[in-house]
């Protein structure tokens, strides 16, 4: 069988670190550096060329230095430790979530996402939605949630971004061998990998089913380039977010129906179903034909009875974001599907109907609101503007009243945390704080760590950040044919006294990149003051249909040409969970200036708290939720303009005064012994306030307690 050969060439390991294939199959390994460090400290250089990825590596290192580390006892000491630890995980005496809910243990949360953000070594994931996503299993796993996920395993991923020598954004696509990742076949009782059918317009297609092991969750991933599918369906699933609109909706008929077929096919019956953002919204419909078409209920009996038991995020603060489709394509694809629901054409246009400026649409959050029954948005502000954007669903209530809650989103800690200051925190706030993450009381202690360590460290973290980049702006110079002197330059960019700011996201143009160079004087002055120097890091993806995304691109890139630029503001290629990892560590202050409201939450700005980096942002997504005038700085009053022009004018003005009045001034104001005092006063309060509250164990268990609960108690009732 395809699987077993496929393992059985991992076999070849030296008995004693035989279980280190065991190991790469457990996305554990991506949040416990111990884990990881095993593989890398095997053979370094083959770790960074596999790009972190231990199936890769396992494959390909020499069968000599395996077994040079099966001799070596430190290794094996080392070995055993994480060993031990990996099989206390995942065989815990009790989780949070059996000691919390004992009776709920045999129901199942079934969690829908378009991408799920794990590691850097699988590209399914584009930005902070798939990010969420995969911090949100990681967390549910640690803290026992019965729970898997269901998405999609992209063979072409999402695009590698490439800056040639103009500047422009080249999107290049890799095929993803399987065989390299972390996944395994999906497989039934008799051992065969399952396949989902569904109909598409005149013809069927199948998806085969992989699984990847989040600690204790399963994820299962659909994969649609298999035989016997027609070419273009092969190509269906192939990339995320590419194609047209009906690329789009096969997409996610696929992702909901064929979602829901899997899961079926592994025997799991899920009580609570998950929407993560309304593209897997189709999945209410196929709950809701099997009722009527297996179940014998009419159509009012089945949506009663499913309503009960989804949920649904919503994550788009703009009215035009949301996915919809036109009424002629829902008939293409669901043509000879309604009447499976029990429903004509009208009442089943009804579920999805949804008026906007320019026409009427079938809008997949409006299916969501209407077939769940709890709603939330991803920040308090964010919860506010969807309960208007959607006050049309529910219009007899008063705004306010608009049943969408919100529940703020974080991050994962052990994900984002630098492993050096993991080791401060374990000596400071005590070995069991990271069971303790999500308690106030916990991060009191930050202030108990001397600064002069706090400082060393983060300096620390800076200069290897800088080594990085250098090497990856000389690698990207190399490939780009720029001049010997443009080559060799880049490996003494970026000094590690500047005081540096880090802007990394993706280039969608309402998160304004380009900002701080509206007054390129008055920038310039800022950058080059003598004895307190300042330089900006870019990074960050732009859609490839995107072009005035790839604009800001281009002219950050031209910029950093320019005499008074150069050297000093740096854009990096190919964002993403590795370079930000780097980043959230390595600057001095993570910058965020989105137009507001625009920013649902955020997320990168909580990991640079997480790692002692303050936040500068305009009052936008979960900042006015954090911010209190000691831990981090604020651009703008949180006033909103109609018009942009004003609103770029104000937020540009707030963000130079603080910069030149305040961090500037703050960060080079140091004591006898060069230690910036005043500033690691924020820095400590920026960890003290932000942490506790951003990070994913609260958010999840927020989740458990306002929607997955609820909706599994109201299984009991019928
Ligand atoms: C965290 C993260 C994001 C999301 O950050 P935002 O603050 O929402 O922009 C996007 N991409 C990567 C690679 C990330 O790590």
């Amino acid at each position: 069988m395809y699987s077993s050969t496929r393992r059985s060439g991992l076999l070849l390991l030296p008995p004693r670190i035989s279980r280190l294939s065991e190991l790469a199959y457990n996305l554990w390994w991506s949040w416990t550096p111990e884990a990881r460090r095993l593989y890398s400290s095997i053979d370094p250089e083959l770790w960074e060329y596999v790009y972190h990825n231990p199936v890769k590596f396992l494959r390909w290192v020499e069968l000599r230095k395996l077994e040079r580390a099966a001799g070596d006892d430190t290794f094996i000491a080392n070995y055993k430790k994480v060993m031990e630890a990996f099989d206390a995980y995942r065989k815990p005496e009790q989780t949070w979530f059996d000691q919390t809910y004992p009776q709920l243990t045999d129901h199942t949360v079934a969690y829908f996402s378009a991408e799920f953000g794990l590691h850097e070594s699988l590209a399914i994931y584009s930005g902070g939605l798939g990010i969420l996503s995969g911090d949100h299993c990681k967390a549910a796993s640690d803290l026992g949630l019965p729970f898997v996920g269901v998405g999609f395993l992209y063979p072409q991923g999402y695009f590698r971004q490439l800056i040639n020598g103009h500047g422009e954004q080249e999107a290049l696509h890799e095929k993803l061998d399987f065989t390299n990742v972390a996944a395994q076949p999906a497989v039934d009782s008799s051992g065969a990998q399952i396949v989902v059918q569904v109909n598409l317009p005149g013809r069927e297609l199948y998806a085969t089913v992989w699984q990847i092991q989040v600690g204790r969750i399963p994820l299962f991933l659909l994969d649609t380039d298999v035989h016997p599918n027609a070419p273009e369906d092969r190509e269906l699933a192939a990339r995320l977010y590419g194609g047209d609109h009906e690329m789009r909706i096969a997409q996610e008929y696929v992702l909901g129906v064929g979602g829901v077929r899997a899961l079926r096919a592994l025997g799991i019956r899920p009580t609570v179903w998950h929407m993560n953002e309304g593209h897997s919204a189709f999945m209410v419909l196929e709950q809701i034909r099997e009722l009527v078409e297996e179940e014998g209920l009419t159509f009012d009996e089945a949506r009663g009875h499913v309503r009960k038991h989804n949920v649904f995020t919503t994550h788009t603060p703009v009215p035009a974001g949301h996915d919809a489709f036109p009424f002629d394509l829902m008939e293409k694809y669901f043509g000879s599907y309604w009447p499976r629901m029990d429903l004509d054409r009208n009442g089943f246009m009804a579920l999805g109907y949804h008026e906007m400026p320019w026409r009427a649409r079938f809008n997949m959050t409006v299916l969501a609101l209407k077939l769940s029954n709890r709603y939330n948005g991803v920040s308090k502000l964010h919860g506010e503007v969807s309960r208007k954007m959607w006050h049309v669903i529910w219009p007899d209530r008063p705004v306010e009243e608009v049943p969408i809650q919100d529940i703020t989103n974080g991050v994962h800690t052990r994900t984002w945390l630098s492993p050096e200051l993991a080791k401060l925190f374990d000596e400071y706030l005590g070995p069991d704080w990271a069971d303790r993450v999500d308690e106030p009381g916990t991060w009191e202690a930050v202030e108990d760590i001397p600064d002069a360590e706090w400082w060393q460290t983060h300096l620390r973290q800076k200069q290897t950040m800088i080594n990085h980049l250098r090497r990856r702006i000389r690698q990207q110079r190399e490939r780009n044919h720029a001049s010997l002197d443009a080559v060799t330059s880049a490996e003494s960019l970026l000094s590690p006294d500047a005081l540096t700011i880090g802007f990394a996201r993706r280039f969608a143009t309402y998160k304004r990149a380009t900002l701080i160079f509206r007054d390129i004087e008055r920038i310039k002055r800022i950058l080059n003051k003598e004895d307190q120097p300042v330089q900006l890091i870019f990074a960050g993806k732009a859609h490839p249909a995107d072009e005035p995304g790839k604009g800001l691109i281009k002219r950050i890139v031209e910029l950093s040409k320019q005499p008074g630029f150069r050297g000093r503001v740096v854009f990096v290629e190919e964002y993403d969970i590795n370079i930000a990892r780097y980043m959230v560590r390595g600057v001095d202050v993570w910058l965020n200036n989105p137009r507001r409201p625009m920013e649902a939450s955020g997320t990168s700005g909580q990991k640079a708290a997480l790692n002692g980096v303050p936040n500068f942002s305009v009052l936008d997504g979960w900042w006015p939720e954090a911010y209190d005038g000691t831990n981090g700085w604020a651009i703008g009053a949180g006033e909103e303009f109609d018009d942009q022009e004003k609103q770029a004018a104000a937020d540009a003005e707030s963000l130079y005064q603080t910069l030149e009045q305040e961090i500037v001034p703050l960060y080079f104001d140091r004591d006898a012994d060069g230690v910036p005092r005043g500033w690691l006063k924020v820095v400590k309060a920026s960890i003290r306030t932000c942490v506790p509250q951003f990070n994913m164990r609260r958010m999840v268990k927020e989740y458990v307690e306002k929607m997955y609960v609820p909706a599994m108690g109201q299984e009991a009732e019928g």
